[in-house]
């Protein structure tokens, strides 16, 4: 594994790659990587000949009061989990390589990043949609890797795929949980062990209203209540929104067409999320 800190570098030691017709994957992370990011360089070595991982903490996806200097890092744990899963190269970039100084350009997303965390973050897609494409221009991979549990992420970087003709195919993977349920999440390691515990009512709550629908509830509200009379246990509920799978706009009821129940919530002062998707069984 080659760990490649400068763009011109990661230029070279993707040309060589390429010459030779190699499908290049790509997995985009802020790094503490958990089983979460190793499930996405796993599809990426399954589908791929050469997997190229970046780590960088995005300055600007992070809004003023959130978590930029805090969010963990363990770059040597990092480097060491990517060669052991198979990585060719590890990226990790600076923030001044990524945005230098007169850096003023930046990726506006629509509609789609209006909704859920878009309500809650302001400007968080515009710095997710910006760096994304960034990387996308800098990795120029054939396939990318998204986990579902940033549902909202995954719909948004979609759209700007198509929208800016990205010649890449977005492939998203299933979110990985702890053996409580718990979705993986680098910032996971901020919750005590009590905090832990409550945490897990929010998987709960989005798997009893799941159960309900498979047994064929289509009713949103009644979906809805379902979930959140798991979610007490939370600290403060952000938002719990059923929403269109295309347009992540609230879903209609009874529901018709693909959804997804979406969650935010804070327990103590960390900020969780998790959604399950609701698909209609075929006809
Ligand atoms: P992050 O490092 O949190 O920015 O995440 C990098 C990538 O890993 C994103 O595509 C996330 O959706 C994905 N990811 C994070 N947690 C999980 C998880 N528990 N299961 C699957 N993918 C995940």
């Amino acid at each position: 594994m080659q760990t490649i800190t400068t763009v011109a570098e990661l230029r070279r030691a993707l040309a060589k790659v390429r010459h030779v017709d190699k499908r290049v994957g790509f997995v985009p992370t802020m790094g503490y990587l958990h089983d979460g990011h190793l499930a996405l360089v796993a599809a990426s070595r399954a589908q791929c000949d050469v997997t190229v991982v970046s780590i960088f903490v995005n300055p600007t996806q992070f809004g003023p009061n959130e978590d930029l200097s805090s969010y963990p890092r363990a770059f040597l744990r990092d480097e060491k989990l990517c060669r052991d899963a198979g990585v060719a190269i590890l990226f990790a970039p600076d923030a001044q390589e990524v945005y230098p100084s007169r850096f003023e350009t930046f990726v506006e997303p629509g509609e789609l990043a209006k909704s859920l965390c878009g309500a809650f973050r302001p400007g968080h897609f515009r710095g997710v949609a910006t760096v994304v494409c960034k990387l996308f221009n800098m990795v120029q991979p054939d396939v990318v890797f998204f986990g579902q549990k940033d549902f909202q992420q995954c719909a948004v970087v979609r759209r700007m795929a198509i929208d800016l003709n990205f010649p890449i195919e977005i492939v998203t993977v299933p979110t990985v949980r702890e053996p409580d349920g718990l979705a993986m999440s680098s910032r996971n390691r901020y919750l005590s062990e009590e905090e832990r515990r409550r945490a897990l009512a929010i998987n709960r709550g989005l798997l009893a209203a799941a159960h309900e629908f498979r047994s064929g509830e289509r009713n949103v509200e009644r979906l809805v209540a379902i979930a959140k009379g798991h979610l007490e246990t939370v600290d403060r509920l952000q938002y719990l929104e059923l929403v269109d799978g295309d347009t992540l706009k609230a879903a209609d009821s009874p529901l018709r067409r693909p959804a997804a129940l979406c969650a935010a919530a804070y327990v103590g002062s960390t900020r969780l999320i998790d959604n399950v998707i609701l698909a209609l069984p075929t006809p």
